[in-house]
């Protein structure tokens, strides 16, 4: 069976009845978008550029991040798409360079964006790193950790800023949040106004609704995406994004999860995003769908009380 998913690996996902998934890789290093594509990636749907930085004793320059950003494009060609999610550090993600304040609850203080905007002088070397190495090839700049249109305003000032200094560059540019704090996903019509595109993370998503620390030693087999609460969040993130023409991917570790790829998909999600080695089987997971029945699936799992019930009820199905 995996041989036969490994096979197919460059074919579209599509369910039984026709309706497309796009099924995109995670990385933590451009040097494996190559392989992503080789594994049948249609996009890179989260480059966790923390990792550029973290290679790095000194935040590295606008060139070294040029090179860094040119290669993934390059590895993808003129077609797939770059979802590069600025530096998301604080939280459980140090950076030896860049001290931060002692904390008695880091998941709940200075990281993602709202760290990245308390030094935009960084954020905007990212970004000008990015726009400059994309030369016209599909760039989606995702915010981690937004909680707020302020917060997605201030970063596309940046963005805007970056732009005009370089004089008008040619670009296909998206500008898109991660949805890991339920407050995103519960403004979701408000901040589909003005974001392109939302990618649910759903493994922060998951901590921060149910409470949870995603590395707690007793409680995290607990923190389980296929929750309903967190599925209601997802619902209500594609709802106004479809409402507004804008898509939604999903690049937890849940859209790998053989299980939750029907509910997901029921709910509606247009692109899940995975490690490279689960790109064959996600494809192959989606090709035995019926889109009818995964949204009958999802409505009933909306409805249950605990993520046990929801796995259950897939199994059933
Ligand atoms: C997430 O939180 O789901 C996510 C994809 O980001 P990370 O795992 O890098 O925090
Ligand atoms: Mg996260």
């Amino acid at each position: 069976r995996r041989r036969k998913a490994f096979d197919v690996r460059f074919e579209p996902a599509l369910t039984r009845d026709g309706h497309r998934v796009e099924v995109a890789a995670n990385l933590g290093s451009t040097a494996h978008a190559h392989d992503a594509v080789e594994h049948g990636a249609e996009a890179v749907g989260l480059l966790r550029t923390e990792f550029v930085f973290m290679a790095h004793s000194e935040a590295p320059d606008l060139d070294t991040q040029i090179s860094e950003y040119r290669r993934a494009f390059d590895a993808l060609g003129p077609e797939r798409a770059l979802v590069a999610r600025t530096l998301d550090v604080g939280g459980d993600k140090p950076l030896s360079y860049w001290p931060l304040p002692h904390e008695e609850n880091p998941f709940l203080g200075l990281r993602g964006i709202r760290l990245a905007l308390t030094r935009p002088e960084v954020l905007e070397t990212q970004i000008r790193a990015l726009l400059v190495a994309s030369q016209g090839r599909p760039l989606r700049i995702m915010l981690p950790m937004v909680k707020d249109v302020l917060e997605f305003r201030a970063a596309r000032a940046i963005v805007d800023r970056v732009i005009a200094e370089l004089g008008d560059p040619i670009l296909d540019l998206q500008l898109g949040v991660m949805v890991e704090v339920p407050s995103c996903a519960l403004l979701a019509e408000t901040l589909a106004e003005e974001v392109d595109f939302f990618s649910i993370g759903t493994n922060d998503l998951t901590q921060y609704t149910l409470a949870i620390d995603r590395g707690h030693s007793l409680l995290s087999a607990q923190a389980d995406g296929l929750h309903p609460a967190v599925l209601r969040l997802i619902r209500t993130t594609v709802a106004a994004a479809h409402a507004r023409g804008r898509w939604v991917g999903v690049c937890g570790e849940l859209a790998a999860d053989p299980q939750a790829v029907p509910v997901l998909v029921g709910l509606g999600v247009d692109e899940l995003s995975v490690s490279v080695r689960q790109v064959p089987m996600v494809k192959a997971r989606v090709r035995e769908l019926e889109l009818s029945a995964a949204r009958a699936l999802a409505e009933q799992a909306l409805a249950l009380g605990d993520a046990g019930a929801v796995r259950d009820l897939v199994e059933r199905s």
